[in-house]
């Protein structure tokens, strides 16, 4: 009977394992996912019991904020298989619960380029398209050829074309109003077999020799990212706190007279701002207080010491993006997605 609950979910389980912040709320129902047979299972059982579903990969780009109501699944859905091949390309269809780096490194192992600059980016592959991830100038949505979803509204499953999903920077419709639509269930990949290399950004022209390959430059981005960033292993952290954020000519003009150093880029017709580099003016790198602080290494990324809970995370998150505003006249934007019932304080 649907109404009986599958064995494979569980009820109130701390999510402290699941989240890079580590901070410990529950889950009211909680499932690891395996197959779409579990999926549907799973679904159909939330659906009957009219419980909020909330998909979860590595928990890499969460703020949980407080215990989650319905039904959290852990998604763990395997597999690669090379789908199609052409004179330049092949059709890697990737496993939503295949752990991003280790697609990275199978495809460099077989020597298909186009994401070896998105090394070392923790979580799974099914949340790469969420938030377009993106590293040393390369972005996962060049490499996306289709996205195969879970449709919740219909129960059946869909492919979506890059084109539908409106991939920005840090964005695409499944942060946004697809939100609580699609479950991501694999993603397939156009790989490059004749591999062009990308080293504009992050000083990857500097660390990669000449007549390098993919190897060369993915081991040059692990190396540079291990310099500069904690592994969540040892510091709860979930990389990149805020966006970087988008100005127009005339304010970045006017902040850049007042601050001749300003890092920042043009793009299209604006300028991007680096977030790091405001947060490091205002005074808070190596901040810490309360269980909580801003990496010693790089002013984006804020971590946990020894919080379970993330009331003083938020209260940070506050002082900073006042400051920044007070100082710059710029609102930050945080990156990671905000989850669970908010707490008093
Ligand atoms: C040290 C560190 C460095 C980082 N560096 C980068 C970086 O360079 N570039 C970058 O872009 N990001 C970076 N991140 C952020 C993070 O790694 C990425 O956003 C990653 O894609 C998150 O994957 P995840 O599986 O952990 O997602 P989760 O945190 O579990 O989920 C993130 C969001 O995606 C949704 N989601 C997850 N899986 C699915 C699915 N199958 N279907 C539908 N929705 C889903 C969740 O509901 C949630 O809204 C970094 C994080 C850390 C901790």
């Amino acid at each position: 009977m649907i109404d009986d609950r599958p064995e494979f979910i569980q009820q109130h389980i701390s999510l402290q394992p699941y989240n890079t912040f580590r901070f410990d709320y529950q889950a009211e129902y909680f499932a690891l996912i395996e197959s779409v047979e579990q999926l549907v299972d799973a679904v159909a059982w939330a659906r009957y019991k009219a419980l909020s579903i909330t998909t979860l990969g590595g928990g890499s780009n969460l703020l949980l904020q407080g215990d989650v109501s319905g039904l959290v699944l852990i998604n763990r859905m395997k597999g690669i298989s090379r789908l199609a091949e052409s004179a330049s390309h092949v059709e890697v269809e990737f496993g939503a619960g295949e752990v991003w780096h280790e697609s990275v490194v199978w495809a460099v192992e077989q020597g298909l380029g186009g994401i070896e600059n998105l090394a070392l980016i923790p979580g799974t592959v099914g949340a790469a398209p969420v938030q377009n991830i993106g590293a040393y100038g390369v972005e996962v949505k060049d490499a996306i050829s289709s996205i195969k979803v879970f449709d919740l509204s219909d129960l059946t499953e869909q492919i979506l074309s890059p084109g539908e999903c409106a991939f920005g920077y840090r964005e695409s419709r499944f942060k946004q109003e697809w939100r609580d639509r699609y479950i991501i269930t694999s993603v397939t990949l156009h790989l490059q077999k004749q591999p062009s290399l990308m080293l504009e950004y992050g000083g990857l022209k500097n660390v990669v020799p000449d007549g390098a390959g993919i190897r060369e430059v993915f081991e040059a981005v692990c190396e540079v990212r291990r310099s500069k960033l904690p592994d969540p292993l040892e510091i709860a952290n979930s990389g990149s706190f805020f966006k970087n954020p988008v100005v127009d000519a005339d304010t970045y003009h006017a902040i850049k007279a007042q601050f001749p150093n300003l890092v920042a880029f043009e793009q299209d017709g604006g300028w991007k701002l680096a977030a790091g580099w405001l947060n490091d003016q205002a005074g808070w790198k190596g901040y810490r207080d309360h269980g909580v602080g801003v990496y010693e290494k790089q002013a984006l990324v804020l971590v946990n010491y020894d919080c379970d809970k993330a009331n003083a995370l938020l209260d940070l998150e506050r002082r900073i993006k006042g400051s920044v505003l007070e100082i710059f006249g710029v609102e930050l934007e945080r990156e990671p997605v905000l989850l669970g019932a908010a707490q008093c304080q």
